[in-house]
């Protein structure tokens, strides 16, 4: 492969991080209704990374997604996505609580938009979601509407659509969060597979101890607002080759999941 190729699957981006966050804090409002709600910040991540964030409610989580993702700026600092300022809504694959899909279209339909949207001809788009809802376990109901298929499945759907985008970084905001219990630990195990194959670079919000430990191979804690990083541990669980109750069942797991526990407890006290 040349340099000059265009084919967008193997990153080029030299020694530049995933993102990179540089002293960002973000304030809103003005005088004297301002709020701080985060920082400062500053955090590397590394391609390949699986960071998750993990904080009280309020303590800017979500802020600091949303600066990862270009659609806010930040009050001061920089924000830098493959060393370049982030394109809202093109530099990253996002998933939310709520799927937000389009209902009335069907499910292939819903990726298929993504995948136009991302600049791939008619002729690679069947095959290509195809293999994106095998992805995400969802073979076969390509042709369902998205009113007639369960939470979960909607959730795999958003899934496979940020899948879609054209780019190496996934962000989830609390993704699992409306699920059944269940329903949220099939689909943990499923995303922590696809993150392992995909090779994404992944930023996943929670607040659940559990979450982060088994998704992450790296957990930071933010502070109460304004957020600061409390806590950043390197996780060191097998990312392949161990089913997820062998993985829990490690010191390693058990060690990881109470300093994270105490971290949160003393962040948020
Ligand atoms: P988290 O996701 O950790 O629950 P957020 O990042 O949503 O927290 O919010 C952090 C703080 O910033 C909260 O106190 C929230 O009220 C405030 N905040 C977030 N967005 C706005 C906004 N658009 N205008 C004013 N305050 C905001
Ligand atoms: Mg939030």
């Amino acid at each position: 492969m040349t340099s000059t190729s265009t084919s967008g699957t193997a990153p080029t981006t030299g020694t530049a991080a995933a993102v990179e966050v540089e002293q960002v804090t973000r304030r809103y409002g003005r005088g004297d209704q301002a709020v701080t709600a985060l920082g400062p910040v500053d955090l590397r991540i590394d391609t390949g990374e699986f960071l998750v964030l993990v904080g009280a409610s309020g303590c800017g989580k979500s802020t600091l997604l949303r600066l990862i993702a270009g659609f806010e700026e930040p009050s001061t600092g920089r924000v830098t996505v493959a060393g370049a300022a982030p394109e809202p809504g093109r530099g990253a694959g996002l998933v939310f609580q709520q799927p937000r899909l389009l209902p009335w279209r069907t499910v292939g339909s819903n990726v298929d938009l993504a995948l136009r949207y991302a600049g791939l001809a008619a002729s690679e788009r069947v095959a290509r979601r195809d293999a994106l809802l095998h992805r995400v376990g969802l073979d076969g109901i390509a042709h369902r509407r998205i009113w007639e298929i369960s939470g979960g499945q909607q959730q795999r759907v958003a899934i496979a659509r940020a899948l879609a985008v054209d780019s190496q970084l996934l962000l989830l905001d609390e993704p699992f969060a409306a699920l059944d219990a269940l329903t949220r630990e099939r689909l943990q195990e499923d995303l922590r597979q696809v993150s392992a194959e995909t090779h994404r670079t992944s930023v996943f919000v929670t607040h659940s101890v559990d979450e982060a430990v088994f998704l992450g191979s790296r957990v930071i804690v933010l502070s109460k607002r304004p957020g600061q990083i409390a806590l950043d541990l390197p996780v060191d669980l097998p990312r392949t080759g161990a089913t997820p109750d062998e993985i829990r069942a490690l010191p390693a797991y058990a060690t990881a999941r109470s300093t994270v526990a105490h971290a949160v407890r003393a962040a948020a006290a």
